[in-house]
């Protein structure tokens, strides 16, 4: 049997490998023209942590041992079904398979202010981006993050840490991370982001870019300007989903999978960040190789079921680690602080419910906390 795995990620690199161990033959069909990497870890490249080298999934000879032909540089124009299996045409070449396993993963949202193409205005979504971004970030740099998400923060920590860089996060909600974190850990913070050179910006909205010499413009929605000389978003992702509908799969916010990944198109399966389960989409590595694992088994024939892992957040930078499980602060909740070592744990009640744990450097609070979710909370003491 024969398969194509379409996108060379967390996902797809795992799809090869699974289908790979079943004695199917594996095309990998990857749009990046560097060998698979870890895509969280470009953060460590772009800020000059981390050499490009060290954050590869493999060398190239591990698909090759495997009998894996992988194919750089080749996105996947088109699909065709033909008799029982596909044809599949990338860089102008036709490759027939038997079976398909898509794992395009995701695309940074870029809302049409931002989609016009500007030297001093990047996404970082790919090695490609981080290797441009690293150039950029010499001393006398002014770095602006838009967007106070996990990226965009976890960018600004590193960017800081550049000699002569100075990092400016915007953020359009009255807090950062605000769909994981209370008022009171976001606060926390953003003091931490503060004393680490960080300057916070939020409640602002970015409404023009304007290119002046040296620089790009920011014009806000309030009047104010504020100028830098690398501007770089991170406003979430969306699934890519432009090869998903041209195969004439079942897409919501990302492509329609059963408990075996196998989408609505008989001899497809998907898998990662392409994905949605439970009609939401994720951005979770794990996620994508536990997934990819699935989908490549069962491409190959194999019987396997997959099961979700919670969505909980946790991010662990070399000197602040953020974790957050549930609610961020629901209407009507309350925010009950609990006593850690060092760093800072909130628990959000609601209705007597504990449905949101969240912790700044205070990991065994949190874990002793987080199995506890959804159970009744005790109202007079400190603990649950
Ligand atoms: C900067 C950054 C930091 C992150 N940090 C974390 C973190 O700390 N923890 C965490 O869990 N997750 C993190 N994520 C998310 C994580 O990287 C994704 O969940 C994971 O990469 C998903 O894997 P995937 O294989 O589904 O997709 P991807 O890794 O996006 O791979 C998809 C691949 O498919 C390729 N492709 C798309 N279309 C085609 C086509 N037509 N033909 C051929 N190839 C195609 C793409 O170019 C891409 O290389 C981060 C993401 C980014 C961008």
């Amino acid at each position: 049997m024969r398969i194509a795995v379409i996108g060379a990620g967390h996902a797809g690199v795992a799809a090869a490998e699974a289908a790979a161990k079943q004695g199917a033959e594996v095309v990998l069909f990857s749009a990046e023209s560097a060998l698979p990497y870890f895509r969280p870890r470009i953060v460590g490249v772009a800020v000059g942590r981390e050499a490009e080298e060290a954050i590869l999934f493999h060398p190239r000879e591990w698909f090759e041992a495997r009998g894996i032909e992988l194919r750089l540089g080749s996105p996947v124009e088109s699909v065709e079904r033909v008799d029982a299996g596909f044809v599949v045409r990338a860089g102008g070449k036709d490759e027939r398979v038997d079976r398909l396993v898509l794992a395009t993963g995701a695309c940074p949202f870029t809302p049409p202010l931002y989609a016009t193409k500007r030297e001093r205005l990047s996404p970082l979504w790919t090695l490609a981006d981080a290797r441009a971004l690293s150039a950029k970030l010499v001393p006398g740099t002014r770095l602006c993050v838009i967007g106070g998400g996990i990226l965009g923060l976890e960018l600004a920590l590193g960017a800081a840490a550049r000699p002569g860089v100075s990092v400016t996060v915007v953020e359009r909600e009255d807090r950062l991370m605000r769909a994981q974190l209370s008022d009171l850990v976001s606060g926390a913070l953003r003091d931490n982001l503060t004393r680490r050179g960080v300057e916070v910006v939020t409640n602002a909205c970015v409404e023009r870019f304007e290119e002046v010499p040296g620089a790009l413009r920011l014009c806000f929605a309030d009047g104010g300007v504020r100028e830098f000389e690398q501007v770089v978003y991170a406003l979430g992702a969306r699934a890519c989903l432009d090869l998903a509908r041209v195969c004439g799969l079942e897409v919501g916010r990302g492509v329609r999978v059963d408990g075996s990944l196998a989408t609505s198109v008989e001899g497809v399966w998907a898998c990662g960040d392409v994905v949605e389960v439970d009609g939401v989409t994720r951005s979770v590595a794990l996620e994508a190789v536990k997934q990819g694992r699935v989908a490549g088994e069962n491409a190959a024939g194999g019987k396997a079921v997959y099961r979700s892992v919670g969505a909980a957040l946790s991010y662990r930078h070399p000197d602040l680690e953020i974790l957050a499980i549930g609610a961020a602060q629901p209407e009507g909740s309350r925010l009950r602080e609990v006593p850690t070592e060092k760093g800072l744990c909130v628990l959000v009640i609601q209705d007597g419910l504990l449905v949101g744990v969240q912790a700044l450097d205070a990991r065994e609070a949190f874990r002793q906390h987080e199995k506890r979710l959804g159970q009744a909370v005790d109202g007079a003491g400190e603990g649950v």
